[in-house]
């Protein structure tokens, strides 16, 4: 089988790599029946003799051993992701104590003459005495110092939210992350203000491996990370983070449709667009058709307005869509007729097209509408 131009593995690999696959299923089993190491590294061997990604050693396996190609990739990741946290913690115990213990002794030291050295100078002479550049010093300080996790999450459709970007300058009048993000000020020391929050970038890797079922991270609930006022080198850097942990779903949902062509999304990241008013949609639709991820979507929320839109057309772009109105008592707050909100959600959910029912809709016309479908 040809997995690279002038590649081709040989029969035996094949034959010995199939004979070890067959001990995947059997998860219990963390060992190779063959040399006594992780499972992991079989896909590793294939990654190395072949020279492909991962992605491709996965569907090389899968191609050869009949089984499906998302269990394959889980079962590999699962072990990945054990190795990953032992040989992360390993490093945090050698190298990191090393680097970062050498930075702490110094912010911890009174110099005799200057007093206490600050944090960034102190990184500046670390890296020099180490040779490593400071931004790799400043790095591992950050890694070491940061707890920081996802937080559990309300929101109907993922398990977890995840904030390495606060603030948002879009300013609409019913935002509810603005009302927090000003409330608690000791977590958003600039308010609603944008800030790129470095430590949280950390996240993915201090959370333990999701259960199965609960591996949908929102990505900003508390910013739109696609807006005008982000930078390119802020949204590229988390789109690799989320390519590393492709253990987790993240879903990532902008109002700014305009900014995300031209991103490569990771086969673990759901794209979605914001629409509250008819006038979004066109937009919303482009922007998407420029996008290649593997799940599409649009939230139509809150609506502010009745759509007259061509749910059929929506369907050839996104892959499924939800439906919310608006919460709480605003001055001015949209309140759709039922038969708009039945006609709506009826003319995207034939055929088996995914729509989730926000609950917000669902509690205001108890008696009429149908359960909540919700199948992406
Ligand atoms: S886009 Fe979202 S986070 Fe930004 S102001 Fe509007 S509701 Fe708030």
């Amino acid at each position: 089988m040809q997995l690279k131009d002038g590649f081709n593995i040989t029969v035996s690999i094949i034959e010995r790599m199939k004979e070890v696959f067959e001990i995947l299923p059997s998860e219990q089993r963390s060992k190779c029946a063959l040399c006594d190491e992780t499972m992991t590294h079989v896909i590793k061997k294939i990654e190395a003799e072949a020279q492909v990604s991962n992605r491709a050693a996965c569907r090389f396996m899968s191609a050869q051993t009949g089984k499906n190609e998302s269990t394959i990739r889980s079962a590999v990741n699962k072990v990945q992701g054990k190795v990953v946290e032992k040989s992360t913690s390993t490093a945090t115990n050698s190298k990191h104590i090393d680097i970062v213990g050498k930075v702490i002794e110094k912010t911890g030291t009174n110099d005799d003459k200057k007093g206490t050295i600050s944090q960034q100078d102190a990184i500046r002479m670390v890296s020099k005495e180490t040779g490593k550049s400071e931004s790799a010093v400043k790095k591992q300080v950050q890694r070491a110092k940061s707890k920081s996790v996802f937080n559990k999450s309300d929101i109907e459709w993922c398990d977890f939210t995840w904030n390495p970007v606060t603030g948002c300058h879009h300013n609409c009048p019913y935002c509810y992350a603005r009302g927090i993000a000003t409330r608690f000020t000791d977590i958003f020391p600039r308010g609603f203000e944008y800030h790129v929050r470095e430590e949280r970038f950390f996240a993915p890797d201090n959370q333990p491996y999701p259960k199965p079922g609960h591996d949908k991270v929102f990505v900003c609930s508390m910013a739109d990370l696609f807006g005008e006022w982000v930078e390119e080198e802020v949204i590229t850097r988390i789109l690799s983070i989320v390519s590393a942990h492709p253990e987790w779903t993240f879903i990532f949902l902008t109002k700014n449709a305009d900014r995300l062509p031209g991103y490569e999304f990771p086969e673990n990241a759901w794209v979605g667009v914001t629409v509250d008013k008819e006038s979004g949609l066109a937009p919303a639709l482009t922007g998407l058709s420029g996008v290649d991820a593997l799940t599409k979507f649009i939230s139509f929320e809150p609506l502010l307005e009745e759509f007259f839109v061509d749910t059929d057309h929506i369907k050839t772009v996104v892959d499924w869509v939800i439906i919310g109105c608006e919460s709480g008592n605003r001055k001015g707050r949209f309140i759709p007729k039922f038969s708009y909100i039945y006609d709506l959600y009826h003319r995207f959910s034939k055929d088996g097209f995914p729509v989730f029912l926000k609950p917000n809709v669902a509690l205001s016309f108890p008696q009429h509408l149908p359960r909540t479908h919700y199948d992406a």
